[in-house]
């Protein structure tokens, strides 16, 4: 195998066990949208459903849902991202819950007479119901199956006082609502959230990234343990010349005789292309710097005063290796490093 992505089950244990000192008794949504951010959602899903309590899991889509559902994964799974119109079929014959954001789709949710979540918008800008409509909402909502009610916090790993902000609105709202139905889920915390001492109305919590292993921001008061470990073999060694180029566009041109080593791993398996001359990756330890553009399927490292062979392994992230550094360096966040290990990499898992 030329290259491999070790999910480490034991991590995602530790993980989920740290989150839970904080959570207090907010019962847990796992978030595995987007195949568990990349470590395979149904594997994922199964670890945490036999090893664990946590409540359910969150989905984007109803396809997601129905992958989970026909894995066997019995426990509650909510769908977040999609209308109800699309997916109307899997929510009934797939028992999901449907995240409803509009009067269309609380309409529809009435007919089929399934229960569903609610989503209010406090401040986020993307799905949910507007303060206006909310007291037309209550009423609507009095005679329905209305199970859970839910935001989501725009800027809760830098912004507290907004994050507040939101949390006083959907407060507001959540409280009316439990007059009417007493037993609702009530939903807001994502990772960034979680250590946020709010109000104990909230029943439940949808954690992704930090069951995952990286922080939501850097004094994120858990020690998190980053479950995937993404490796590529050693294909080639060379000894350059002096003022030789290397790769696409010449971007890097040796300026003395530099050993180098071809890795199999690029930019379609998720090594991101702007961190050509600028990332590194790990081998037998030691950092060794990327040289020049990142092509589609390889790698060009130095490797320069270091003993390295064909078929070593190269740590491409780990836990000397992280998303969260690989994301900094790149201009992203580590959400999206995790969800570009392409398929083509495949999940081993430990
Ligand atoms: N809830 C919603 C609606 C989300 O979109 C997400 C992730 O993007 C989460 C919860 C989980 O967020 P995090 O991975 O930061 O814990």
């Amino acid at each position: 195998m030329l290259r491999w992505a070790e999910i480490h089950l034991n991590r995602l244990f530790h993980n989920y066990r740290e989150i839970k000192k904080i959570s207090g008794r907010k019962k847990i949504f796992a978030v595995v949208k987007a195949n568990a951010y990349g470590h395979g959602s149904v594997r994922i899903s199964k670890f945490l459903e036999d090893k664990t309590d946590v409540s359910g899991f969150a989905v984007a889509t109803f396809e997601e849902g129905k992958e989970l559902r026909e894995a066997r994964i019995r426990r509650e799974i909510l769908v977040m991202a999609s209308h109800l119109e699309e997916g109307y079929k899997e929510a009934v014959d797939y028992r999901l819950t449907p995240v409803i954001f509009d009067f269309e789709g609380l309409k529809l949710v009435k007919e089929l007479d399934i229960p569903f979540h609610v989503k209010i918008d406090t401040g986020m800008g993307r799905l949910g119901f507007l303060e206006n409509e909310w007291n037309e909402l209550l009423s609507e909502l009095k005679y329905s199956k209305v199970e859970g009610i839910m935001s989501h916090f725009s800027s809760a790993d830098e912004d507290l006082d907004f994050t507040k902000e939101q949390f006083k609105k959907f407060y507001s709202f959540a409280s009316e609502l439990k007059q009417l139905k007493p037993e609702i889920k009530i939903h807001i915390d994502n990772s960034a959230a979680i250590p946020i001492k709010f109000d104990s109305i909230l029943t439940h919590c949808r954690v992704g990234i930090a069951l995952y292993g990286s922080k939501p921001y850097p004094d994120y008061p858990l020690n998190l343990k980053q479950v995937m470990e993404v490796k590529a073999k050693v294909i080639s060694i060379k000894e350059l010349p002096s003022e030789f180029p290397i790769s696409y566009s010449k971007t890097y041109k040796t300026s003395k005789q530099e050993k180098v080593a071809v890795i199999s791993f690029g930019y379609a398996d998720g090594l991101l292309r702007s961190l050509s001359n600028k990332g590194e990756v790990l081998i037998n330890g030691r950092r060794c710097p990327i040289r020049g553009r990142i092509c589609m399927d390889m790698t060009i490292v130095s490797i320069e005063g270091l003993k390295v062979r064909k078929g070593d392994t190269a740590i491409i992230s780990g836990e000397k290796l992280t998303f969260e550094e690989i994301a900094e360096k790149a201009g992203t966040i580590p959400y999206e490093i995790m969800c570009d290990i392409s398929p083509r990499v495949k999940r081993i898992y430990h």
